[in-house]
């Protein structure tokens, strides 16, 4: 396969980017750098089948040659990137995924849209399962996000609606692991840059709100079984392990020996207090669950947070 990876240089990119070329096949990624780094993708610079184009996907994109799949995984993804970059979160969400879908027309690629749980907004059903129409505000600080991805979601089923093309959805629930940037303000890399440092750990509200989370590797080999499927409307993926916040953050503390306190900072606006996703769809049609247990994945994420 010949596969076009937008925001190939980013968390989750980079990782397919690998997953990809590790079994044989072609990789074109594209990237702006907004919210990634080069240094993610530096290690495949030298791989004849790889090849970057940084661009932003909002323009129109042009590749020329064969594409057998065009994967839309550009986008800010952090609560605090929607705060500093509203307008290119919308854009990219938008914009970009009209682009995305022309591209795979025009190439009579699969499509696959990265969507996220943020769809559900702050979620009135626990675990969220697919038929969950999702409970968003619209003009809060993190609708910039839930809105682009709830219209990529509209936009990426009309090309299927209209144009018979296949596509695949993936809603992401809160995945972690090697190569999220120390400063990305999520929870987990968060956390653990605070423990290594002997830093308070700040937990935002309680901590009684929940998240479910996700080791890379087992994300990524969602993503393939649902790319190689035939299934054209959502797919959940993500693990249903729910966990409160300061759970969390404890969980983090031991494992990185840290003697760091637990501080209380205010909760963010519209943010969501419960999050599991219901992965029966994952289950029974693609034969999908996950299998890195939390400690082990925190583990290999201290591990690279680490080695700096
Ligand atoms: N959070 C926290 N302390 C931090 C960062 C995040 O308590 O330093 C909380 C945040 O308020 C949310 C949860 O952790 O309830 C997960 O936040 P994250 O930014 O990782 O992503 P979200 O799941 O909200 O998109």
């Amino acid at each position: 396969m010949r596969l076009v990876i937008m925001g190939g240089a980013g968390f989750l990119g980079s990782h397919l980017v690998e997953h990809f070329l590790a079994q044989g096949h072609k990789v074109v990624a594209i990237d702006n750098f907004k919210t990634s780094t080069p240094k993610n993708i530096a290690a495949f610079r030298k791989n004849k089948r790889f090849t970057f184009i940084e661009q932003d996907v909002t323009r129109f994109i042009k590749i020329p040659g064969a594409v057998d799949a065009v994967l839309h995984f550009a986008s800010p993804a952090s609560p605090i990137d929607y705060l500093h970059f509203p307008i290119p979160t919308l854009k990219v969400g938008a914009l970009g995924t009209h682009n995305a879908l022309g591209l795979a027309k025009h190439k009579k690629a699969v499509f696959m849209l990265a969507s996220t749980s943020e769809v559900y907004g702050d979620p009135q059903v626990n675990p969220q399962p697919e038929s969950y129409w999702g409970n968003v505000n619209p003009i809060g600080p993190r609708g910039v996000y839930d809105e682009a991805k709830r219209f990529a979601e509209a936009m990426t089923m009309a090309y299927h609606r209209y144009h018979g093309m296949p596509v695949r959805i993936i809603r992401i629930f809160n995945t972690y692991g090697p190569r999220m940037r120390k400063q990305d303000g999520r929870a987990v890399p968060n956390f653990i840059t605070q423990a290594l440092k002997n830093k308070p750990i700040t937990v935002y509200g309680r901590g009684l709100q929940t998240r479910s989370l996700c080791y890379v590797s087992d994300l990524v080999r969602g993503i393939d079984k649902l790319l190689r499927s035939k299934i054209n409307e959502p797919v959940n993926i993500g693990n249903p392990r729910e966990l409160t916040i300061l759970e969390i953050a404890e969980t983090i503390r031991t494992l990185a020996g840290s003697k760091s306190k637990i501080v209380h900072k205010p909760l963010p606006v519209d943010d969501p207090h419960v999050r599991r996703p219901d992965i029966t769809i994952a289950k029974s049609k693609l034969g999908w669950t996950p299998e890195v247990g939390l400690e082990e994945g925190l583990r290999r994420t201290i591990e690279y947070f680490r080695k700096g």
